[in-house]
């Protein structure tokens, strides 16, 4: 039919359109990102949605099975490569990176708490990039009284839905339309805009029932590939985009890419820029994950000779450790200059180089601790979450991969200046057994842990009890002042331990105070205290003002001539 055939025709030349899902945090962006997932994977469709690297494909047919698009309509693009985001406030780097590759935009809205912080934010940074977004109200079905109409389009469910429900939703929408325009966006429900080109589209959702999610899918592709046609034309030149560098136990340094247009082969030579200047490398191996139904294949990563735009791809090459994400990756032709191609890496990767620098150079101070992480994004999201005002742990250093034992050296130099900083926060990361050693041998603490807030539980773990040891430390050497009475007919060792009740007449008493006596205004040492009792026999380590306990004083020599000196006085007290 029609449909097909423009669906075929046009799949040789238009890509997917890349997308991004913004939103504030519990606006509900991983719901309806798993909205649109899980229906697949329950009916375990073939050809369905795929997990990418860093992103989710879902192809056409999947679309056309969920929205059901009027006969006429036809879609042209072969699927949607939805970039996966997170959502939380230290990511807002990520947030940023993400949609410097991405053609359309979806931004999330709680229609029960309207536009709040991070959708400013979000709606900022799409004017600023010039991204087409959609906005979409989600969270329909807690508008009180609704009537869940599951996975339906929004115009039948709200249909459904009694005059009470109607009149709240048109209220919100209005207040939500209101404050869009106050931050300059002008609006309208996608089915009532007329002027798609200039007014953008909201679609009312639930990602818990489903409603609207049909209408998302299709408003996705169709507003794509209205205005959009030359920046989604396939093209036989790469486009493609670094997003993270990963250190990998099995794989070593990758890097994970949304290859935004053209083809990508093993064997090619291609070009990065890194922190070190512009790298020439050969692809080794090019991965994606299995597809869901192939969850039971060995290995987590699908092997490809090529792979066609757009798809979050893996890449395995030699020196990439430094390659910095944000940046463009260039596939070299044979007879292409080397030098040329460099340099055009760099320039590209300069802009955002300097703005590593620019990072390391606010973020990180004198005296802190070490952070290392396995991909570039998260490394920055720990500093800022550690940099944060609830949080406030100062960053002396940072490095990218394994730890080392130059990075356990780095890390150790706060031993001299602020001890308990003298520790690497480690997220996924492997140490390397030299590293290891040397961290054991010198007192660097290395912290590792699998959530960025676990890794600041666990070093504040570490910073308590490291203050508790020191507090024991110093409480061997440190000398609380107290008076003592030695109680009257009480000695009951004179030698051997010398052992007597007192009872404490100031201060506080504690094993290992040195007691003297008295005699004619002079003072004579009488050693150290061993143990102490209290009066129902328990060993107890201090006593306070008005007990009476049992204390037992190892004497040497000395003392014990002096004691036999103090004998007659002793036993008159
Ligand atoms: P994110 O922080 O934007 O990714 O938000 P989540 O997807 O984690 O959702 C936050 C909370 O809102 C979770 O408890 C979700 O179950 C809930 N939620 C998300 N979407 C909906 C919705 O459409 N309806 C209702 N009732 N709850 C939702």
């Amino acid at each position: 039919d029609s449909e097909d055939a423009g669906a075929i025709e046009c799949d040789r030349m238009l890509r997917e359109p890349i997308c991004c899902i913004l939103g504030h945090v519990d606006a509900g962006k991983t719901k309806l990102l798993d909205c649109i997932r899980h229906t697949n994977v329950q009916k375990g469709e073939a050809g369905g949605i795929t997990q990418q690297i860093g992103a989710t494909y879902i192809p056409v047919e999947y679309i056309k099975e969920r929205a059901k698009p009027r006969e006429g309509i036809v879609i042209k693009v072969p699927g949607l490569l939805v970039i996966d985001t997170p959502g939380h406030e230290s990511f807002s780097n990520m947030r940023s990176r993400g949609l410097s590759l991405c053609d359309i935009a979806v931004v999330v809205v709680d229609i029960m708490h309207g536009l709040e912080k991070q959708t400013v934010e979000s709606l900022a940074l799409l004017k600023d990039r010039n991204v087409r977004f959609i906005v979409v109200l989600n969270k329909v079905d807690r508008l009180s009284g609704w009537k869940h109409c599951p996975d339906a389009p929004i115009k039948k469910a709200l249909e459904n839905q009694s005059g009470d429900v109607k009149r709240e939703f048109e209220w919100r929408l209005t207040k939500v339309v209101t404050q869009l325009m106050e931050n300059g966006f002008n609006t309208a429900l996608y089915y009532d805009n007329h002027k798609f080109r200039k007014v953008f589209d909201i679609v009312p959702t639930s990602a818990i029932s489903g409603e609207g999610i049909p209408d998302l899918l299709l408003m996705l592709v169709l507003r794509s590939q209205a205005t959009m046609v030359e920046k989604l034309t396939f093209v036989n030149t790469v486009e493609c985009t670094v997003l993270e560098v990963n250190d990998d136990k099995d794989l070593g340094t990758n890097i994970d890419v949304v290859l935004i247009n053209g083809v990508l082969h093993k064997g090619d030579q291609v070009n990065v820029c890194t922190k070190q200047g512009p790298v020439t490398t050969t692809i080794r191996d090019l991965l994606t994950p299995h597809p869901l139904k192939e969850l039971r294949v060995k290995g987590i990563y699908k092997h490809h000779k090529e792979l066609k735009a757009a798809q979050g791809v893996k890449i395995v090459a030699w020196g990439l450790k430094y390659a910095i994400p944000g940046t463009p990756l260039f596939v070299l032709k044979p007879g292409d200059d080397l030098g040329q191609s460099e340099a055009k890496s760099q320039r590209n990767g300069n802009e955002e180089g300097n703005m590593m620098q620019e990072i390391s150079r606010l973020k990180t101070c004198k005296e802190g601790v070490y952070v290392q992480a396995s991909t570039f994004g998260i490394l920055e999201a720990i500093i800022e979450h550690l940099n944060s005002p609830g949080v406030n742990v100062p960053v002396g250093g940072c490095n990218l991969g394994p730890i080392e034992k130059k990075d356990v050296m780095k890390a150790s130099a706060m031993l001299k200046r602020k001890e308990e900083y003298a520790a690497i926060l480690a997220f996924n990361v492997r140490v390397m057994p030299e590293a290891h050693a040397f961290a054991s041998e010198s007192g660097v603490k290395i912290v590792t842990a699998d959530t960025v807030y676990k890794l600041v539980d666990s070093f504040n773990e570490h910073i308590k009890r490291s203050k508790e040891l020191k507090k024991m430390q110093c409480a061997a050497d440190a000398v609380f002042p107290c008076t003592l009475k030695i109680l009257p007919n009480r000695v009951y060792r004179k030698k051997d331990p010398f052992l007597c009740d007192v009872e404490v007449l100031e201060g506080v008493v504690k094993v290992g105070t040195p007691i003297c006596v008295c005699v004619g205004g002079t003072v004579h040492g009488l050693g150290r205290i061993s143990s102490m009792q209290a009066s129902n026999g328990n060993q107890i380590d201090s006593a306070k003002r008005g007990v009476v306990v049992s204390v037992k004083d190892e004497m040497n020599d000395e003392n014990w001539q002096l004691i036999r000196r103090l004998k007659k006085l002793l036993e008159i007290a």
